[in-house]
């Protein structure tokens, strides 16, 4: 089957932590974000040439035992009909992970579509999940900072994913890119009190020169002081 994967990077040691693992890019996306930085992939696909997936596994058995598992991200991966057996087929594909061992998968979702999610995580086909929270959990809120129209209909997609996970039938995070125009930080705190007693939430800072919509270009980014102290009070928030 031809996945229409669009990147490919052999070696990561920040999209899993405390992992090794490649990088899928693929395709497409549900959501609009003013920040994105993988716009391209998101609006011009066509533009990036298909790696073929025999290509990829080659490359995966040089660096067998060294590499823990594999990270799809994107884009959306969960848009993607083929998605599950794409996952399969890395799974089971030879070779990749020393006997014994099995291949780790890591999605990255904005978690839209927990259908999709909930039965990757029942087919125990996930390893582990890191969702973006985009921003407060209000419709219109949401959907100004996800760029599409959302209403009250795919704001309880949003939390259906993050029940899914708070479950905890696979390892996972949570993850905000803070955007000081867009989120402010009282309502960063807001979404990690709903997300009490998460395994992770991980506050990302936004990187203006790759952003999606060009006014954001002239925002500066929170500075470095003032995302660790944020970063440590939604710790002590989750866990308490
Ligand atoms: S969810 Fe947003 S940030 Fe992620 S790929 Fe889609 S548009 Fe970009």
């Amino acid at each position: 089957m031809n996945y229409r994967i669009k990147g490919f990077i052999e070696t990561s040691f920040s999209d899993w932590p405390g992992k090794v693992v490649a990088v899928l890019f693929l395709p497409s996306c549900n959501f609009r974000c003013l920040y994105c930085h993988n716009h391209e992939l998101v609006f011009l696909p066509e533009k990036y040439p298909d790696i073929p997936l025999g290509e990829i596994i080659k490359s995966l058995q040089k660096h067998r035992g060294w590499i823990d598992g594999v990270c799809l991200t994107g884009g959306e991966p969960t848009v993607h009909p083929w998605l599950l057996s794409l996952i399969q087929d890395l799974k089971s594909a030879e070779g990749l992970t020393p006997a014994g061992v099995s291949l780790g998968i890591k999605l990255d979702t904005n978690g839209a579509r927990p259908r999709v999610l909930k039965s990757l995580i029942d087919g125990r086909l996930l390893d582990y999940v890191a969702m973006d929270l985009k921003g407060p959990l209000q419709a219109d809120r949401y959907a100004a900072i996800a760029g599409v129209p959302l209403e009250e209909e795919g704001l309880a997609q949003i939390q259906s994913s993050i029940q899914l996970l708070l479950d905890g039938k696979v390892d996972y995070e949570f993850r905000t890119t803070l955007v000081p125009t867009l989120i402010e930080e009282e309502e960063v705190y807001a979404l990690a009190r709903r997300i009490r007693g998460a395994r992770r939430y991980t506050l990302q800072n936004f990187n203006p020169r790759g952003a999606m919509d060009e006014g954001l270009k002239k925002v500066a980014p929170f500075d470095e002081k003032t995302m660790r102290r944020m970063q440590e009070k939604v710790n002590e928030i989750i866990k308490n």
